[in-house]
């Protein structure tokens, strides 16, 4: 079996036998070089795909276009291609033209939750800004698979002021999460430029980048872009390995950058069949990532997205696998399990059972170990009440100055201060929004 470092030189000198492994590292020199047709593919990789299968493949092409790095291409092992969880990341699958009900062209909805173009304004304090719409490589389970390689959707400056003027209008708004596409793919200047306008909103107060670079093209990690990162903290940036593979010697030279310049690290995992639906590799992946400084976030649930039901696992795989952490190891080392729910419900954490039974003053719980363990609530507890006048309360946060937005969901139901008795679908403020945005 080759070694991965003599696959990328094989690589390199296949596309320019005159500068060969020289520029490797040179990110714009990958970003140039991204394979987007089967041809290259099969030239760079030493493989033929069958005729018939070809026709099937270049008919999915036209529907999802190909673009993968040389560098992620370098990670292939061809000697199982089917079964290889990079190329089935990276490389189509004839299967993604099987729409099945139920499948969706924007499930989470992220369109029709946007007040203006490029913003996502789901949940009450955080908006997802998408600044770019482009990404080096297109991952094949991407959500947004609606948009790949749709370069009319690139936001210029003017697109991106309206953002940032909405952000600006809108006090709520304490986290601001940069998305895409990939913001990587944006210059340093004019990411610094994003940044410098965000900063200049009092009320921001952290700012988050959702990129893969440091899976599919680490190099873009510079020191520059470092340094642009580091002048607008906190910055948090949250990346997205699936496997264990993928934490390569480059990939950990991006995170220690990252995380050397104090930025917070998250990743954000894609439960995905025939990937990393085994709770060993994820346990693997977990592990590798704290011990390059990165906390595992989130595992999603595969979304219901049109064209990914190949990718779908059963939700039960996914309880398995928290099943197979929570306890086994470290706690920082298990994200939350979430699925995101269709039509902008937003993220809702799943995991197994552990509270099973309650009385009036008791809870029994298990344990992961199957451990049946009882607890026995405080007899004498004095409920704190809240008519959220802060003056008249004990507990030392005065609150009362600070700009407050309405509790929504089951919160306003536990709440002592609100007379609401049930939730009516429909009085969301999500919806609200949808309604003054029409
Ligand atoms: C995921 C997401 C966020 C951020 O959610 P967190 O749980 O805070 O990480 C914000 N807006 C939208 C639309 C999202 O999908």
């Amino acid at each position: 079996m080759k070694t991965h470092l003599v696959r990328q030189k094989n690589i390199a000198e296949k596309i320019s036998p005159e500068v060969a492994i020289s520029n490797w590292k040179d990110w714009k020199w990958q970003i140039k070089h991204c394979v987007k047709d089967i041809d290259t593919f099969e030239t760079l990789l030493d493989i033929e795909f069958e005729p018939e299968e070809r026709k099937l493949l270049e008919e999915t092409l036209q529907k999802f276009p190909l673009s993968i790095t040389p560098y992620y291409l370098s990670l292939i092992e061809a000697e199982d291609l089917k079964n290889d969880p990079i190329f089935m990341q990276a490389f189509p699958s004839p299967k993604e033209l099987l729409v099945a009900e139920d499948e969706m062209n924007d499930p989470l909805s992220e369109d029709e939750d946007s007040p203006v173009p490029g913003i996502t304004h789901r949940y009450p304090d955080r908006v997802l800004f998408h600044v770019s719409n482009i990404c080096s490589m297109y991952c094949r389970h991407c959500t947004r698979k609606r948009k790949v390689g749709d370069v009319d959707s690139v936001p210029d400056k003017a697109e991106v002021q309206k953002g940032l003027d909405y952000i600006a209008a809108h006090p709520e708004v304490r986290d601001v999460l940069l998305s895409g596409g990939d913001p990587f793919m944006l210059s340093d200047d004019y990411l610094d430029w994003v940044l410098t306008e965000l900063r200049l909103i009092p009320h921001v107060e952290v700012i988050r980048i959702g990129t893969r670079m440091p899976v599919v093209l680490p190099y873009r990690v510079t020191d520059q872009l470092v340094e642009v990162l580091k002048r607008h903290h906190p910055v948090w940036v949250n990346t997205h390995f699936n496997h264990p593979r993928e934490v390569t010697s480059s990939s950990r030279e991006a995170l220690r950058k990252m995380a050397d310049a104090g930025i917070p690290l998250g990743n954000q995992t894609v439960l995905l069949s025939g990937v990393n639906d085994c709770y060993r590799i994820m346990k693997r992946l977990f592990h590798k990532l704290v011990e390059n400084r990165v906390r595992p976030y989130y595992l999603y649930q595969c979304d219901l997205s049109e064209g990914l039901t190949h990718f779908r696992t059963s939700v039960g795989k996914g309880i398995e696998i928290m099943e197979n952490l929570v306890g086994h190891t470290s706690g920082f080392a298990v994200p939350t399990y979430v699925i995101d729910a269709p039509e902008g419900g937003g993220k809702i954490p799943i995991l197994p059972t552990y509270m099973i039974s309650r009385s009036t003053h008791k809870v029994i719980l298990r344990n992961y170990e199957g451990v049946i363990t009882s607890y026995k609530e405080p007899d004498a507890y004095m409920p704190v009440y809240c008519d959220r006048k802060c003056e008249g309360c004990k507990l030392q946060l005065k609150l009362d100055d600070a700009p407050e937005y309405k509790s929504v969901g089951i919160a306003k139901l536990l709440s002592d201060y609100d007379e609401t008795l049930s939730l009516v679908p429909g009085e969301t403020a999500r919806v609200e929004r949808r309604d003054l945005a029409r």
